[in-house]
């Protein structure tokens, strides 16, 4: 499996991170995961031109940063597919509700593109898997041999929140989403090839006079946390993402070294567009 950094940011506006998004590529699908400021600009970029080619979109919560773009990829989908083409879309449960005010939103542009278009005579269609807990049962994963699992995390009071595990040829991919440690983290991760973390560092974050900065800290795993929970459950590589504050491009070292104290697998903290491996 390929799994690509597409946006390593967060809530805060960054010249050089787009919002949280992250691309793994397994059994000849492409699937999205969360879909951040910027997501198109970073699929084309990692070379996805249009997110009609996307097998599916799979969503940890419904927070604005995760969620941003979320409109873009059903519109440019819809206009750039030259035959109806649902977008199949996972997402714990509130995902239906959250879709429903999406189109909502669109309403007027549908009309509008439909009004131009004389071959464009169809709405946009979003077929909703909501999960909490156990397998993502779609065909179009069984008919590429790919296995996808959520289970809940806890990101408090943002709830319901999953997390999900990929596998393909044996190998294993877990996009954790903003969690502190919990059961269903470690069920997750156990015995991964990759865990992708959100992460803050909260040493920093505790001594910024803000408040309202400073609740961050309740509800997302620090570094060492990411660690921690990426050494109990013997996982191959940690990659860290969603950054707080973020580091400039290239200058992470300190990230992973603090990783590093807790874990002694690979740790990695990509910039955008990162890709790791299995
Ligand atoms: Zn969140
Ligand atoms: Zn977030």
């Amino acid at each position: 499996m390929r799994v690509t950094l597409l946006g390593t940011g967060s809530p805060l506006p960054d010249p050089n991170r787009a919002g949280p998004a992250t691309l793994v590529e397994a059994g000849g699908l492409h699937l999205l995961f969360d879909c951040g400021r910027g997501v198109l600009m970073r699929l084309a970029a990692a070379g996805l031109p249009t997110p009609a080619l996307l097998a599916g979109v799979f969503l940890t919560h419904l927070h604005s940063d995760h969620v941003s773009d979320f409109n873009d990829v059903v519109t440019t989908r819809w206009v750039t597919s030259p035959a109806p083409n649902p977008l199949g879309v996972v997402g714990p449960p509130g995902t239906g509700r959250f879709v429903d005010r999406t189109l909502e939103m669109l309403r007027d542009d549908v009309g509008y593109r439909i009004a131009h278009h004389e071959d464009l005579q169809w709405e946009p269609g979003v077929d909703v898997t909501e999960v909490l807990d156990g397998p993502v049962l779609l065909d179009v994963l069984a008919g590429a041999g790919v296995t996808v699992g959520a289970a809940p995390t806890d990101h408090r009071p943002v709830a319901p929140t999953v997390g999900y595990r990929i596998e393909h040829d044996g190998a294993a991919v877990v996009i954790a989403g903003d969690t502190v440690p919990c059961d269903g983290l470690e069920r997750l991760v156990a015995g991964a090839d990759v865990y992708v973390q959100t992460v803050i560092r909260d040493d920093i974050v505790r001594q910024v006079p803000l408040q309202r900065f400073r609740d961050i800290c309740d509800y997302h795993s620090s570094v060492a946390d990411a660690a921690r929970t990426a050494a109990a459950g013997g996982v191959g590589t940690l990659v860290l993402t969603h950054m707080v504050p973020a580091p400039p491009p290239g200058a992470a070292d300190e990230w992973v070294a603090l990783a590093r104290e807790h874990f002694d697998g690979t740790v990695v903290a990509p910039d955008d567009l990162g890709v790791v491996e299995t």
